[in-house]
This record gives C-alpha cells, sequence and structure tokens, in this order.
C-alpha cells in the first residue's frame, strides 16, 4: 500500500480546518479503495488560537493525521519545509487549509505521476478572480521580471501544491538555506513537472494570512534568493554613469575655455546632484540586501523551532 502525506500549514486557522478535514474524509475513502493511505502532517505555525487543540482532537481520533507545533510564528516557508521533513509517504504535498488548493485534484496528480511518468504533479491558477486587482497586476509584473532576471523557471499563478515523489521531496529538503522561497526551489530541483489549470477558488473560512505588503516583501526575497542580477544591473548603471561623467567633465572644460563661463548652472549641478545620490543609493541597498541575506544564512539559525508534535 502506498502513502501519500499531505502538508498543511496552518496559522489561526480554527474557523477552517474542520472543513477541511471534513473535505479529507471524503478524498481518503476514494483514495482507500485505491490501495492508497493518507498522511496529514498539520503544521501549526505558531496559533494563537484554538487550532492547535482542534488538530490534537483530530489526531486522537485519527492514526493517519499527525501534527507539528511552533514555538511561535515561523512562516508558510518553515511550516511547509518542516511537513515535508517529516513526511514518510512515497509521495508528498503541500494543501491551504482553506481548500483554495482543491483537494479533487489530487486523484489527478496522483494518476499522472503513477501512469505516466511525472515525478511532480502541480497546478496554477489561470484566473485570478477574487483577488485585489493592483495585487494581480503587481504579482504578474513579479513574475515577468523574476523570469527575466532568473535561471530557475518560476511559473506565473503557480500555487505551492503540488504532489511530488519521495526522491524530488529529499531533494528540496536537502536545501538547508534560511531564506526559503519554495516555488524558486521547486523549480531549481528541475524533474519532469506536468502542470494542471484550475481557476481560482475564493476562501471560504477564515481570512487570508498575507497582506499586500507581506507580499511585497516576500516578492524581494524571492528574487534576492534566486537571482544577483540587481548586483549586474548596480554596477552597469555605474558604469554607464562613469562614462557619462567624462564626457560631461570634457564638454564643461571646453565650454569654459571657449566662454569663460564662472557662475551659470547652479539648478542644473543641485538636479544632478540628487539624482546621482538617488542612484547611488539605490545601488548600496541592493547590495545591502545581498549582504543581510548571506548574514542571516552564516548565522545558520534553525529554520523553525517545535514546541510539540506527535510524530
Ligand atoms: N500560513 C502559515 N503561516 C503564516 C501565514 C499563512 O502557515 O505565517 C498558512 C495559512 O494558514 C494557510 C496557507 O498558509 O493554510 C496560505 O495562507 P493564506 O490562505 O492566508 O494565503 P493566500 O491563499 O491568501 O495567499
Ligand atoms: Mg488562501
Amino acid at each position: 500500500m502506498e502513502t501519500i502525506s499531505i502538508v498543511v500549514p496552518c496559522y489561526n486557522e480554527e474557523d477552517a480546518i474542520t472543513f477541511y478535514y471534513n473535505e479529507i474524509l471524503k478524498i481518503r475513502k476514494e483514495f482507500n479503495k485505491k490501495r492508497v493511505e493518507l498522511e496529514v502532517i498539520f503544521v501549526d505555525d505558531g496559533s494563537s488560537d484554538n487550532t492547535l487543540s482542534i488538530m490534537k482532537d483530530l489526531a486522537k481520533k485519527n492514526k493517519f493525521i499527525k501534527y507539528i507545533s511552533f514555538s511561535r510564528n515561523f512562516g508558510k516557508e518553515a511550516a511547509m519545509f518542516a511537513g515535508l521533513e517529516h513526511s514518510t509517504g512515497d509521495y508528498a504535498t503541500v494543501m491551504d487549509v482553506d481548500l483554495q488548493d482543491p483537494p479533487k485534484l489530487l486523484f489527478e496528480m496522483y494518476d499522472a505521476i503513477k501512469n505516466d511518468g511525472y515525478d511532480s504533479v502541480g497546478v496554477r491558477r489561470v484566473t485570478r478572480k477574487g483577488e485585489p486587482p493592483i495585487r494581480s497586476l503587481f504579482a504578474r509584473m513579479f513574475y515577468k521580471l523574476i523570469n527575466k532576471m532568473s535561471k530557475v523557471e518560476m511559473v506565473d499563478g503557480a500555487r505551492d501544491y503540488r504532489l511530488m515523489t519521495k526522491q524530488m521531496v529529499n531533494s528540496i529538503t536537502s536545501m538547508e538555506e534560511y531564506n526559503r522561497y519554495s516555488k524558486g526551489l521547486f523549480s531549481f530541483v528541475g524533474y519532469k513537472t506536468k502542470w494542471l489549470e484550475y481557476e481560482n477558488v475564493e476562501r471560504e473560512h477564515g481570512e487570508t494570512k498575507w497582506s499586500f505588503w507581506k507580499l511585497f516583501i516576500y516578492a524581494i526575497d524571492g528574487i534576492v534568493a534566486f537571482t544577483t542580477a540587481p548586483l549586474m544591473i548596480a554596477t552597469i548603471i555605474g558604469v554607464l554613469f562613469c562614462i557619462l561623467s567624462f564626457i560631461a567633465i570634457a564638454v564643461i572644460i571646453v565650454r569654459t575655455l571657449i566662454w569663460s563661463d564662472p557662475t551659470s548652472g547652479w539648478p542644473s549641478m543641485v538636479c544632478i546632484m540628487f539624482f546621482l545620490s538617488g542612484i547611488q543609493l539605490f545601488c548600496t541597498g541592493i547590495i545591502g540586501l545581498y549582504l543581510s541575506k548571506t548574514y542571516l544564512e552564516t548565522k545558520k539559525r534553525p529554520i523553525y523551532i517545535i514546541r510539540e508534535k506527535n510524530i
């Protein structure tokens, strides 16, 4: 009998978790008919509500339900990593507890791996309906940008919901970097991946945990983690401005020699100064971003800390 591990990160999800459990029971029944068992690993990401006690109750009633509880909120990336590290199934996937990742797609994913020889089956949303338009706009721009700059391909609309073989899961968990950006890590490891497309499903219970600002920072983390192109861009801008300044110096010397023009040009001077110091700060900021990530990486702090678990 084969086992599919399902990692479910939960952060203050007391409203959603029971609905999720009911859906999973239905799915499990179907899978059991095909002689496939499920292992559900709930990861409580430092929730401050009743999420953990609901998980414990469910785990008490069902042997196939496991839980891991963090000592504080470490973020969804840490929760996914912990869940995948603890998974024991022949296949593993990450699924949101809010049912935005339709559990039914798991059948199709399993078939594709089992019968068509894929190592992983991911899903991508072809629409973003129900999402604030400004968020969709920025998301689209982000994917265009990062795909231009990074060699690792990021698929627009791809979710973290994807079924993977144990081999691929091991490749992912072997990367112990602190600044984790799973969408990138999933493509970085390669393997044969099939994409299923589906229409966006809106969250039914509870609220989204991602503010626009949190997503914006996450996008920058993704860029810093998967490409050093911004450093190159900063260098190129620097070189261009050096060339430009040499030309300007030559022009000014020649002009002064011919027309001897002592004091005019103050406003243009100030503008140039503002512009150049802006560019300099911007480039120093880029370097600082990479440096700070390196700093965090060298500390080798744990990605998560477990307070209790039943695995
Ligand atoms: N989540 C988490 N830790 C966090 C934020 C979110 O484990 O710090 C979980 C959350 O409980 C949910 C999943 O990550 O299961 C996706 O979050 P959400 O639905 O809020 O994001 P959205 O679907 O709006 O992008
Ligand atoms: Mg959601």
